[in-house]
């Protein structure tokens, strides 16, 4: 092959791949527009959910079928209130340093001596 042939085959092989990585890159820019707009819309669905959690707690009636999960959330803030209660209640002060530690414990992590 002629040497200028053979450069003329180069130069296209190379502007080919320079037009595929910036078809890449355009892709890339593009994915991420679109991931970003995505979870812009998961964020602020999230805060509308947020809110209306808040209209709902002042009895605002938006029919079953968000009455049914407005329940749930009830329930689970009943839950993680008794969990809670309970968190408190399977802990004790040490009487000789004041460390809180597990009622389960027969000694003070702190200071070794016996709760
Ligand atoms: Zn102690």
């Amino acid at each position: 092959m002629e040497m200028s042939k053979l450069m003329g085959k180069c130069g296209a092989g190379i502007a080919s791949a320079w037009n595929g990585m910036k078809r890449t890159a355009g892709n890339t820019k593009q994915d991420g527009k679109i991931a970003d707009a995505e979870s812009e819309i998961a964020r602020m669905t999230r805060e509308i959910g947020n809110l209306t959690v808040l209209k709902l707690d002042e009895g605002l009636d938006l029919g079953e079928e968000v009455q049914e999960r407005y329940d749930a959330i009830r329930a689970a803030r009943e839950m993680i209130a008794a969990a809670e209660a309970d968190k408190k209640h399977t802990r004790v002060t040490c009487p000789h340093c004041g460390h809180r530690t597990s009622a389960k414990m027969r000694f003070c992590g702190v200071c070794g001596k016996e709760l």
